[in-house]
């Protein structure tokens, strides 16, 4: 079964309201009949619901860049999953690797967010990837292995229907280092051959596959022609109107 690709972009910390309704326009004027692929964009919390409006009635799909695991309640810096509906997110991006390096999530933390997102209909990507250390001392495997073990436990295949991964090798993060097409389609193979473990071959074929770490409009076209990589998840590029454009229009 074909996978529609996804092309994402992260917004981090970036963008006041004006500047995010300014860029998802753009985004949305650049996705127009574009009928083969996706497109989805992760505003900060303070600009979702601006975003949400501005792309309302395109095919633009808005999302969260972190969900709170309870429906309310006295956390303070959450955002519950109701909360991120009710601003016109339908995706949540959890466990990014500045959430886990940075912020010090572990993946039981990021696993009852993916959950609680999966509960409420929000439709998760889950990122996983392994530090610099981790692949020089060959561990690679081991470490995406158990993030995604850990990351989907409990996800019912019907769940695990709607869940895309994102492949984020963390040194490739920002720093301008891209994996090769080469290490990670590796990647993206692997992670379909233990999502075929955990669930039915059909289904892990069906799961999309994303690649992330400094996607740029230079590369994009040979990243997209991976068997296994079915669209990108994009930082810093997503930033810019145009490159974001080009990397929608991979071919
Ligand atoms: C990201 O934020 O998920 C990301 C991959 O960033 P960048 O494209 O800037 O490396």
């Amino acid at each position: 079964m074909p996978r529609t690709p996804l092309i994402a972009g992260n917004w981090k910390m970036y963008l006041n309201r004006a500047e995010a309704v300014r860029l998802a326009a753009a985004v949305a004027a650049a996705s127009q009949g574009l009928t083969d692929r996706e497109v989805m964009i992760a505003p900060p919390f303070t600009a979702l619901n601006a975003v949400a409006e501005a792309v309302r009635g395109t095919a633009v799909k808005v999302a969260g860049q972190n969900v709170g695991w309870e429906k309310e309640g006295a956390f303070t810096g959450e955002v519950s999953p109701p909360m991120l509906l009710d601003a016109g997110a339908e995706m949540v991006i959890i466990g990014h690797s500045e959430r886990r390096q940075v912020f010090g999530e572990d993946n039981a933390m990021i696993s009852l967010r993916l959950r609680a997102a999966l509960q409420h209909g929000l439709a998760p990507i889950l990122c996983v990837g392994e530090t610099l250390t981790e692949r020089e001392a060959g561990s690679t495997f081991t470490v995406v292995e158990e993030q995604l073990a850990q990351g989907l436990a409990d996800v019912t295949a019907a769940q695990m229907g709607k869940t895309v991964i994102a492949y984020e090798p963390v040194w490739a993060i920002g720093t301008g280092k891209t994996a090769s097409k080469e290490q990670a389609q590796e990647v993206h193979a692997f992670i379909r051959a233990v999502l075929s473990r955990f669930y039915e071959k059909t289904l892990a074929g069906r799961v999309r596959i994303l690649y992330g770490g400094s996607v740029k409009a230079e590369n994009v076209d040979s990243l997209m022609a991976q068997p296994d990589i079915d669209g990108v998840l994009v930082g810093g590029a997503s930033l810019n109107a145009k490159a974001f454009e080009r990397i929608i229009h991979f071919t």
